[in-house]
């Protein structure tokens, strides 16, 4: 039974939804949780959780239960570009299994001083992960089945009028905020009034356009490929091009096409779609057809703001990516994290609802940001030819596929390796942080340079026990101080004592104030200054 009355209601339980439910039910706020769909998403979709947003699970306690999904332990994530897989392999980026991404991320510094290593896994298997946790929470209700019809807000609350999907009467449930997380064709978004802008049905080659999606059982792959197996497989051809990442390393794809302008999509039947996918093998080989779908290629869409009054808009909601360097997801995950702490503080007395408005004054920034990198990758892989000759077993075509080769050598480590995309976003001139004059190093996809410059991510650091320092942080507010300091540790605030000069180097400053969500908000070298920030911070 759903509750009359709550203090938050999401409507869609997408990983938005769902990190944003774990968000508040760990800080103890009351969720209603509905979502259309009978249960998590059972067609594969993301494929790739990014190095951040594994931190933020890693928050929240669940990050190794993530790594242990998708694909063996062993299974190399290699991102691998061929003419077809049967035939020649044009370039490979190598990187670690899940295994070895557990080992190594403590021998890594630079741009990969993190907590967590990116994990490729499909969306399908973390979703059931968000959920459960979200549904250990003893103040959230999750309620799949359920569609959100309309909503009414006034100045206290939101009436949110929502209807089981199988049939039966409506309920009115009273909230203190509605939060659409409903995904692109978002009802929230759309009763608000607020309009995604950007670019939209851009045209390309490859994705750019109506693509077909084939999620498929290729059960003798891996023992008629001759090469070596990897996590992402793109192909490159004249006749059909595609990407298919592996689901689960035993031979289920997610392989996705683009229709060709003379191609009808209500023509393709289950034989056209099984001799897609055999065309990019480039061998015959048994294709068992398991879900398949469509969408378009070609959005980087933002919507004008996030929110109007007591409701906000999260996720695909708010931004619409070509999935081109897997940020829509992660941008998601990103935007609930933010969202999270912010109501909760508001809820409970801790901070001025004027708090809020840093949501949108720092995550839009961030969308137009993510899309925009989506884009620039999106064109650098679908833009580019492929020379005729590029199939023909010839002097001609061997160097044809060099120069191609060549090419997405670069192509892949540009998409596949951003750190600086990953955790460089920044949060500078929000109402939510303090500066101290100081300037960021530049933001670059493919580098991050730690800096403990308000509006960031902190430094990250392996203590010499082992330990990562995001760690030690609190689950709310941390004061990290590198000096002496009598300042008492309150109920959300807590004081992280490590007197140690690796930490000052690193922080730039004897004190370092970091917010719930893992970003800096304040450092300098004065305690009483600190505790005035957090002050100033909590007051919105
Ligand atoms: C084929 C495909 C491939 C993709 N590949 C990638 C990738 O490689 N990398 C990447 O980062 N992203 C990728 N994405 C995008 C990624 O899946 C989305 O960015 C992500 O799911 C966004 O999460 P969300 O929670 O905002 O929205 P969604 O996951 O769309 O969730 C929205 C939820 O709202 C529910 N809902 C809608 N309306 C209502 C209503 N009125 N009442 C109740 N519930 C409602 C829906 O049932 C749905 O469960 C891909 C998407 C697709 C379709």
């Amino acid at each position: 039974m759903l509750p009359d009355r709550t203090q938050v209601l999401i409507a869609g339980a997408g990983p938005f939804g769902l990190m944003l439910a774990n968000e508040l039910g760990r800080r103890g706020i009351a969720v209603v949780l509905v979502d259309e769909k009978p249960a998590t998403t059972a067609s594969p979709q993301a494929n790739a959780t990014q190095a951040r947003t594994m931190e933020h699970y890693r928050r929240l306690g669940f990050a190794d239960e993530i790594r242990a999904l998708g694909m063996p332990p062993d299974f190399p994530t290699d991102i691998a570009y061929f003419t077809r897989f049967a035939t020649h392999e044009l370039a490979r980026f190598t990187l670690p299994s899940s295994r070895e991404a557990r080992q190594l991320v403590s021998t890594l510094s630079g741009s990969w001083s993190a907590a967590e290593l990116p994990h490729r896994c499909n969306q399908k298997y973390i979703e059931p992960v968000l959920r459960r946790h979200a549904e250990a929470l003893p103040g959230v209700s999750v309620n799949f089945g359920w569609r959100m019809i309309r909503f009414r807000q006034s100045r206290n609350e939101v009436a949110v009028e929502v209807q089981p999907v199988g049939g039966g009467p409506a309920k009115t449930v009273q909230a203190s905020y509605l939060v659409g997380g409903d995904g692109a064709r978002s009802t929230v978004r759309q009763a608000l009034g607020i309009r995604y802008t950007g670019e939209t049905g851009v045209v390309r080659d490859f994705v750019g356009g109506r693509m077909v999606a084939v999620y498929a059982r290729i059960p003798d792959f891996y023992r008629e490929i001759r090469h070596r197996p990897a996590w992402m497989n793109v192909n490159f051809n004249r006749e059909r091009r595609c990407f298919m990442p592996a689901v689960d390393g035993k031979g289920e794809f997610a392989f996705h096409t683009q229709l060709k302008p003379h191609e009808d999509l209500s023509r393709v039947s289950e034989a056209d779609a099984i001799a897609m996918v055999q065309a990019a093998i480039g061998a015959p080989l048994r294709v068992e057809v398991l879900a398949r779908g469509d969408w378009t290629a070609g959005h980087s869409l933002v919507a004008d703001c996030f929110g109007k009054g007591r409701v906000f808009i999260g996720g695909d909601a708010a931004h619409l990516f070509t999935p081109t360097g897997g940020l829509g997801y992660n941008t998601a995950v990103e935007d609930a994290v933010n969202l999270g702490w912010k109501i909760a503080a508001v809820l409970k007395g801790q901070a001025a609802p004027r708090l809020l408005e840093s949501y949108e004054a720092e995550r839009r920034p961030l969308a137009v940001r993510n899309t925009a990198h989506a884009r620039r990758f999106a064109d650098s892989l679908g833009l580019y030819q492929p020379p005729a000759e590029i199939e023909d077993e010839s002097p001609a075509g061997e160097a044809a596929r060099r120069r191609a080769g060549e090419y997405f050598n670069q192509h892949g480590r540009a998409e596949f390796n951003i750190p600086g995309i990953t955790f460089g976003g920044r949060y500078d001139g929000s109402p939510a942080i303090v500066s101290d004059g100081s300037s960021p190093p530049p933001d670059t996809p493919n580098a991050y340079v730690p800096t403990a410059c308000p509006g960031g991510r902190p430094p990250h650091l392996w203590l010499r026990d082992g330990r990562s320092l995001y760690d030690l942080f609190g689950f709310e507010w941390t004061l990290l101080c590198s000096r002496e300091t009598a300042l008492p540790e309150k109920a959300h605030l807590k004081v992280l004592r490590l007197e140690s000069p690796e930490v000052r180097e690193l922080y730039g400053a004897d004190f370092a104030l970091i917010r719930p969500d893992q970003i800096v908000a304040w450092r300098g070298n004065s305690d009483v200054e600190a505790e005035l920030a957090l002050k100033r911070l909590s007051d919105g």
